[in-house]
């Protein structure tokens, strides 16, 4: 450590890539200090990924209470369900995994220190305006924070921060949004049994993605039940006197609700970082700017995940978090994180997962794709009379025969692209796909046995 400062590395921001950073960088043998306000693990562990996806597990039994009849049970009162009961056993294990990180961080040798970081100058970090930290490394990993239009009465609506601790379920909400978190809580209320309008400003849910894992999802969730309202906004919503919510659209009609659900984005978490009394420059949008190797305008000052405003997902925020850590502190310098082919998954009913480019990219860029694509019914929704369809898909550059875009909407679709893009990523072609054996009988054997393709896209057709 250089004699004039007290840590090697000062993290602000124990949340996915700050942990990651710290951990990592105390194994190698530096002096780290990390600086949490708020709870350990960050958003992912504490109001994202890890209750969104046990709120998804619960949201899936009613459905599969109902198909298990067409299998021969007989469910002979409806299955009563227990929000308070959820919650709280959600919350127990989110305490256990808290515990999890500090044993982690711990053990590792990172000096854990509870409350606001706030810098001093560009070596200096000051803890709830007393204990002051000096550091040759500084990490700023402080993460977003939900973002609601400022419309009267927003005061009455909830984010995903608050979703997550409601006291009651309410019968009937509105989820205002047609990204990730609109789009999967919209699934999970629905599953649990509250009258779920997703209420979106364009049409389909799910810009950025796929167009036609767009239009099949949507299907999807309407067969299920969301009431999807689209090309639709809030102007104001008024708080009644029996606790309901009368929201007023954009175009002058009107609704009562008991909950209203803003998922409309997120903003860098910069507030009273005193980042004036450094050099560290933020981009149009708010996040923080910074290099190829996370480096601010202050080189010294790193920042990672979900502030820097890239892609804000978990594995990414991690895999910064390693890079940055080996390349301050390891013997050989790291390869840098891959953007290209970054797997994601929503977890909606029924999930969505994708790899690689979309068909309008992929038609964009190259001269000939072949588009293969398939809907099926699932063999679990044989017996059980479940309408629900699955959609899988596969892009392949004509010229080089290699996958360049996976794709599917349907049950444990994460499960099974996350195995095919490690493939992807290898450079797999068709034939590699074709020559592969398939496992019988499951869905995922499709991608396996698609032969023909359902169409030829691309700039030179
Ligand atoms: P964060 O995890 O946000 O951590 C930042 C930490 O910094 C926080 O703990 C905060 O309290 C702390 N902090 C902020 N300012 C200060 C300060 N001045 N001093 C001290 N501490 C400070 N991603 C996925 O990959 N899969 C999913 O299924 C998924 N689901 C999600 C569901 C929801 C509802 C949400 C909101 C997000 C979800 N995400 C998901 C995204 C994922 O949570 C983020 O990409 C990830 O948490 C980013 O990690 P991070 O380290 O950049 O920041
Ligand atoms: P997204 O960026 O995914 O979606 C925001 C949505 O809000 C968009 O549909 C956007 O519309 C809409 N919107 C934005 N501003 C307004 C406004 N003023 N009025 C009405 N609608 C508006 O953000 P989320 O908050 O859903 O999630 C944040 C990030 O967290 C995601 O991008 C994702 O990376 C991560 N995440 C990942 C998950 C996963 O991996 N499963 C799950 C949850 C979150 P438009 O499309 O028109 O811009």
């Amino acid at each position: 450590m250089s004699a004039s400062y007290d840590y090697d590395l000062v993290v602000i921001g124990a949340g996915s890539g700050g942990v990651r950073a710290a951990r990592m960088s105390a194994s190698r043998g530096a002096k780290v200090a990390i600086i949490e306000s708020r709870y350990l693990g960050g958003t992912c562990v504490n109001v994202g990924c890890v209750p969104k996806k046990l709120f998804v597990y619960a949201s899936e039994y009613a459905q599969a209470f109902e198909d298990s009849q067409g299998y021969g049970y007989r469910v002979d009162n409806k299955p009563n369900f227990d929000w308070a009961t959820l919650r709280d056993n959600k919350t127990a294990e989110i305490e256990r995994l808290n515990t999890v990180y500090d044993g982690l961080l711990s053990r590792a040798g990172v000096e854990i220190i509870n409350g606001h970081g706030r810098f001093v100058d560009n070596n200096t970090v000051e803890v709830n305006g007393e204990k002051r930290l000096t550091a040759k490394n500084i990490l700023i990993a402080t993460g977003t924070w939900p973002s609601k239009p400022q419309i009267p009465g927003v005061e009455h609506s909830i984010s995903s921060n608050e979703v997550f601790y409601l006291n009651q379920l309410p019968n009937d909400a509105i989820v205002v949004g047609g990204g990730y978190i609109a789009v999967e809580f919209a699934g999970i209320f629905n599953g649990l049994g509250v009258s779920t309008h997703l209420v979106y400003r364009g049409e389909p849910v799910l810009r950025g993605f796929d167009n036609e894992v767009r239009d099949f999802v949507s299907g999807e969730m309407a067969q299920a039940g969301v009431d999807l309202q689209y090309n639709r906004n809030l102007a104001s919503i008024e708080k009644l006197d029996n606790d309901r919510l009368k929201v007023t659209y954009e175009d002058g009609s009107q609704a009562e609700t008991g909950l209203v659900l803003f998922a409309t984005g997120r903003d860098a978490l910069v507030d009273n970082l005193g980042l004036e009394s450094t050099g560290v420059k933020l981009d149009d949008n708010g996040f923080i700017s910074v290099d190829d190797h996370y480096r601010t305008a202050v080189p010294h000052i790193r920042a990672l995940g979900d502030v820097i405003g890239r892609v804000p997902l978990t594995p990414v925020a991690i895999a910064e978090g390693m890079f940055i850590s080996a390349d301050l502190f390891a013997e050989q310098k790291p390869q840098p994180v891959d953007y290209q082919q970054i797997p994601t998954a929503v977890f909606c009913q029924p999930n969505v997962a994708t790899v690689g480019l979309t068909e309008e990219e992929a038609a964009a860029h190259f001269d000939r794709v072949e588009v293969y694509s398939t809907q099926f019914r699932a063999m679990r929704n044989t017996l059980s009379g479940n309408p629900g369809r699955t959609l899988m898909k596969m892009l392949v550059d004509a010229n080089s025969q290699r996958v360049i875009g996976l794709h599917m909407v349907g049950d444990d679709a994460g499960e099974i692209i996350q195995g095919l893009a490690v493939a992807m990523n290898a450079g797999a072609t068709k034939a590699d796909f074709d020559r592969t054996i398939g496992i019988h009988p499951t869905s995922a054997e499709e991608f396996v046995t698609m032969r023909e393709a359902s169409r030829v896209v691309g700039k030179a057709v």
